[in-house]
């Protein structure tokens, strides 16, 4: 593997116009937006835990992005949530559960005009955090780009895919798109955000909480498909229930394109379970169950999923919301 020597993004001429991305959370997705946002000479403040984490990453003196035989480290500064400093635009990269929390703990330091990018998988989390202050503009993102820890402050680059951005309340884009294009993010302004993360959020119960259960690869589930039939039927209804026609287009023939095309890959809520992590199922499966009872719509199968699914996690130690 090549390592390249230690960079300092500052010293590549930072665009004068650009405001500082602080990024809360210098997870997987939060090491890999700050550390290519840096490469592009844009300003990046990473926002960690509490003050030893902050002194863990001073220790490793930055974080490295890996991507296929490439490493490279960028020396990206580091601050607590306590940090007094106002923040005009703050990339939220948590966990779903994490992330009203971790916002919560920032929402005094966020300017009048400044600006949320909200990168949670799921649906519930936003809204959640949105609520929370409702006097700041908040950004949608589904992204399809996998990224996954190899150690502390070390990310390697796993799968290239899309992020589509998007604001809920219908805003127009924002100027800083430039900045993700300059900064190699493939991305695009959607005009119906919430439609595409309903989308994945189908997808996603459709195929990951089965894999959980039977534990098996995603192709695994081709020996299950008349269950998940029976699961893609009753989600396109849901998602009719909830204004979400565009969602449930041809959902069974996507779930079962995206289980061949996955096939050898275990899904994120494995990984999560193998891992002994703590899973999004609340922001899922939850979520969707949660959207049926509301609405008085019968879902007797996604619910018995999701009954199944919080029994298994029981017994293996991990929380069920
Ligand atoms: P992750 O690796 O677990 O990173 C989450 C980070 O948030 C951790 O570093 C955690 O800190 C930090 N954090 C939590 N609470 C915090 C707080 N109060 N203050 C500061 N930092 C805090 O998760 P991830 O994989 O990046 O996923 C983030 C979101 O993106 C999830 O909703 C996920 O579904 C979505 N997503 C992920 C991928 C992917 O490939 N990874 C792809 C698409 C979407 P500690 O390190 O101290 O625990």
């Amino acid at each position: 593997m090549r390592n390249s020597a230690l960079s300092h993004p500052h010293s590549n001429a930072p665009a004068l116009t650009s405001a500082t991305w602080y990024v809360l959370g210098a997870g997987s997705m939060g090491m890999l937006w700050a550390t290519r946002l840096a490469r592009a000479g844009l300003p990046v403040k990473l926002i960690v835990r509490n003050c030893d984490r902050l002194q863990a990453y001073k220790a490793a003196q930055g974080l490295t992005l890996i991507e296929g035989e490439d490493s490279q480290k960028w020396d990206i500064s580091a601050q607590t949530p306590e940090t007094e400093e106002p923040i005009q635009r703050l990339l939220v990269a948590c966990k779903a559960y994490d992330a009203q929390q971790a916002v919560a703990q920032i929402a005094g330091r966020l300017s009048p005009d400044a600006e949320l990018i909200l990168l949670q998988n799921g649906l519930g989390s936003q809204q959640a955090v949105a609520a929370l202050v409702p006097h700041i503009r908040c950004i949608f993102a589904s992204s399809t780009e996998g990224a996954f820890r190899a150690g502390d402050w070390r990310v390697v680059f796993a799968g290239l895919g899309h992020t589509w951005l998007g604001d809920a309340d219908q805003g127009p884009p924002p100027h800083w798109l430039g900045e993700l294009q300059r900064s190699g993010i493939a991305h695009e302004w959607s005009p119906n955000i919430l439609s595409r993360l309903w989308r994945k959020l189908a997808l996603n119960c459709a195929i990951n909480p089965l894999t959980v259960l039977y534990d098996c690869r995603n192709g695994g589930l081709q020996a299950h498909s008349a269950e998940v039939n029976t699961l893609c039927t009753e989600l396109s209804a849901l998602l009719k229930c909830c204004g979400q026609a565009g969602a449930a287009v041809d959902l069974a023939t996507e779930v079962h394109r995206v289980i061949q095309a996955t096939a050898n890959n275990y899904s994120s809520m494995h990984q999560d379970v193998a891992h002994g992590r703590r899973t999004e199922i609340s922001y899922l499966l939850g979520y969707a169950c949660e959207a049926a009872r509301s609405r008085h719509f019968v879902a007797p199968h996604l619910q018995r999923l999701h009954q199944r699914l919080t029994e298994h996690l029981l017994r293996r130690g991990l929380p069920c919301n």
